[in-house]
């Protein structure tokens, strides 16, 4: 086990309603079926890091009805000492999936957008210089966590996740690793091929890796000044929820215990492919023994 990975991430509950069709406005529609799940991109990639055999610590805050999502981080060992359940409202996701799979979603940040510069600063406090510290946009701070981080000579990975004004006002200069899918890297970028979107951003920052996740397509990276890039393995997949967390996650684990880039970059592909094949986010983040054994079936 390497260093201590740092999550500064959301926790949302995901209300997902089953309907025939998606109500138009104004409208009212019965649910053919109702459900709940623990989410938020933070805690999905902390899981997905701590399966993956890292230890983990998160920032996060929530409502009391959020306190299973808290039980679910540690049941997968990841230290919540600093996940807040005080706040009025959790963070939630009212999703609707229609007959189809056509899908509505409103994302409400709430608790998660109450995380202070204070809360930032303890946290990181508990670092050590060198520590990878991991981090999305669905969090109030971001700016304030990207300057304290550099302050303190952690690594600082952002997956800019919501793409946003947020992400677009962090300094890119500051980040060690930059993770992104092709519809975040197009608009962060204004172009919308992903290897020419790439090397515009890599003429700009020529220290920072860049880590591009193309769904079934795989992955595009530029990392260490090299250009690498990777096929999707193929598995039957059901529900790619989760698949990109899986493989930011599992990829941050590998990064922080010392893993090289190519061997991470193939496990964390791997855990992707994965996490396609079993529905919902949390519960699709596969263990260290599932990675290895299929990365090892893919790679032989
Ligand atoms: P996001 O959910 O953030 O948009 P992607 O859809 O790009 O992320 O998926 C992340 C990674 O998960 C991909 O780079 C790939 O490794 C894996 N993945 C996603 N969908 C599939 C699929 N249908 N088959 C195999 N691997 C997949």
């Amino acid at each position: 086990m390497g260093a201590t990975l740092h999550v500064i991430g959301s926790l949302m509950i995901d209300r997902v309603v089953r309907v025939r069709v998606l109500p138009a406005p104004g409208e009212t529609v019965m649910a053919r079926s109702a459900k709940i799940h623990p989410g938020g991109k933070g805690a999905n990639q902390a899981v997905a890091a701590a399966r993956c055999g890292a230890r983990v610590r998160m920032l996060g805050r929530t409502g009391a009805e959020g306190a299973f999502i808290v039980r679910e981080l540690q049941a997968a060992g990841i230290d919540t000492g600093s996940v807040m359940s005080d706040d009025p409202m959790a963070g939630f996701a009212a999703v609707m999936v229609a007959d189809g799979g056509m899908n509505s979603i409103v994302i409400a940040p709430e608790a998660n957008g109450r995380i202070s510069g204070a809360d930032i600063d303890a946290f990181l406090g508990g670092a050590a210089h060198g520590d990878l510290v991991l981090m999305q946009n669905e969090c109030s701070g971001l700016g304030h966590a990207v300057a304290k981080a550099r302050e303190l000579g952690m690594k600082i990975w952002l997956n800019a996740a919501p793409m946003g004004d947020e992400v677009r006002s962090v300094d890119l200069g500051a980040l060690s690793c930059l993770l992104v899918n092709e519809h975040e890297l197009a608009a962060l970028s204004g172009i919308g091929e992903p290897e020419a979107a790439l090397d515009q951003l890599a003429k700009a920052w020529p220290m920072l890796d860049i880590v591009v996740t193309l769904g079934a397509a795989g992955w595009i990276a530029r990392v260490g000044g090299a250009l690498v890039r990777g096929r999707a393995s193929p598995v039957n997949a059901i529900d790619t929820v989760g698949c990109g967390d899986a493989f930011v996650g599992v990829l941050a684990a590998l990064r922080s215990e010392g893993m090289p880039w190519i061997e991470a970059l193939a496990r964390a592909n791997a855990a992707g492919a994965l996490a396609a094949t079993i529905a919902g986010a949390i519960p699709s983040m596969p263990s260290r023994d599932a990675i290895e054994g299929f990365s090892g079936r893919q790679h032989p």
